[in-house]
């Protein structure tokens, strides 16, 4: 573990309190710095012992190991997709799948060092507000940590893989009469009251794990940089996770650039693509959300600002596509690629198509697109967007004549 300390990302306040998540004078959000002096003397392959996941890069983290809490998760493969590439028109693109995750999306990467965080401060209680996949990767970690947990989630918006994971993992699973942003209100007021650890993405330990899914990109390009990441954006936490790790690699001198961060919003979810539109560094929320991307359906992203932060700093880029696009997207990742991605993910690929059409991608740009999740966390919206099995006769004569239909 790298010394650090928990600071005010508006104001640069110190906050020692580790049960806060704003700031106490200037209700500002939180970040970790990272003392990150030894690792400068450190080279890449000095890492490469440690198999690729979360903690090979544990010198960018600030848990001990001691506390580890793990499910050996990250890891996660990256593709060169060329017949997709071929397909929008830029050979170069890249998709990293983060579906291969032990509860199936990103989320463990935070989880593995917020729940670990947890267990060094002796938390008795964890919980989280969710549109599924945090609750379901809270629910597993917490299990494996023997901590008790509660999840609070939108009552009817949550895919049902997600629910089947929560509940199968033994969390308190509390069912919300609200939307997500209501849910995390709730969560937040539980947090304050100190009755549970709040392990939501404004707890900044949570970033911090989610920073692997960029070193990770980096050791499989062996570190020649891409130009562009594009990725979705619901409650902001991973974009902005994304930038500060390319701000660390950069720190410590292994890498020379930093790629354009792209961030995709639904259209019916967009606060952050439309501040975005307006050159605008806040954003107004979105009262109502509304997307068949679930895990991106926010319409109050808890780090919009940080965000928007990232996508200027890096001359990056954020954009809206359609549900149909969303659908679309998650079609041609089937069809061309055989990776199965959920609606949230397949936006980062519609981004990729849709600003290749526009002239904002280049043909030649080198592009990754992370993929946040696995498209069996919501089987609904898979069969109801595919053919229905073919009623068959137990007969050879029969099948033939299905194989033969178009
Ligand atoms: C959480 C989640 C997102 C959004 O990530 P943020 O950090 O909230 O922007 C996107 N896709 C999937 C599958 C998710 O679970
Ligand atoms: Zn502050």
């Amino acid at each position: 573990m790298a010394a650090h300390k928990v600071v005010c990302w508006e104001c640069g306040a110190e906050v020692d309190d580790p049960f806060v998540n704003t700031c106490p004078k200037c209700g500002g959000l939180l970040t970790v710095k990272m003392d990150l002096s030894k690792v400068a003397e450190m080279k890449p392959e000095d890492l490469r012992k440690t198999p690729l996941g979360v903690w090979r890069y544990a010198p960018f983290l600030p848990v001990d190991l001691a506390h580890r809490v793990s499910i050996q998760e990250g890891g996660t493969p990256l593709y060169h997709v060329n017949d997709l590439g071929t397909a929008v028109g830029v050979k170069g693109s890249f998709v990293k799948f983060e579906g291969l995750n032990p509860t199936g999306s990103f989320k463990d990467r935070g989880m593995t060092v917020g729940v670990s965080r947890a267990k060094e401060l002796g938390a008795k209680i964890v919980g989280c507000a969710s549109t599924g996949n945090t609750s379901a990767s809270l629910a597993a970690y917490s299990s494996k940590a023997g901590i008790k947990c509660a999840v609070f989630l939108p009552s009817g918006h949550v895919a049902m893989g997600k629910l089947a994971q929560a509940l199968f993992f033994g969390a308190k699973v509390l069912s919300i009469d609200g939307n997500f942003d209501d849910a995390l209100a709730l969560a937040r007021k539980m947090a304050d009251e100190r009755k549970l650890y709040l392990l939501n993405s404004i707890n900044p330990y949570r970033p911090e794990g989610q920073k692997s899914v960029l070193f990770e990109i980096m050791d499989q390009l062996s570190y020649t940089v891409p130009d562009r990441i594009i990725l979705p954006v619901g409650n902001a936490a991973n974009i902005w996770a994304v930038y500060k790790a390319c701000q660390e690699l950069k720190e410590v001198g292994w890498i020379d650039k930093i790629p354009m961060l792209t961030g995709i919003q639904a259209e019916g979810a967009a606060p952050v693509a439309h501040a975005f539109a307006q050159h605008r560094i806040d954003f107004d929320p979105v009262p109502d959300p509304e997307t068949i991307a679930t895990a991106i359906r926010i319409g109050n992203p808890v780090s919009g600002k940080k965000a928007l932060h990232a996508i200027y700093d890096t001359h990056g880029y954020a954009a809206t596509v359609t549900d149909a696009e969303i659908i679309a997207a998650q079609q041609l990742l089937g069809r061309k690629e055989g990776l199965c991605v959920e609606p949230a993910s397949a936006a980062s690929v519609a981004g990729l198509k849709k600003l290749r059409a526009d002239g904002i991608i280049d043909r030649d740009e080198k592009v990754v697109c992370i993929c946040t999740g696995n498209g069996l966390k919501d089987p609904d919206t898979i069969i109801a967007n595919s053919a229905k099995p073919i009623p068959c006769k137990n007969s050879v004569e029969d099948v033939e004549r299905i194989l033969a239909m178009d």
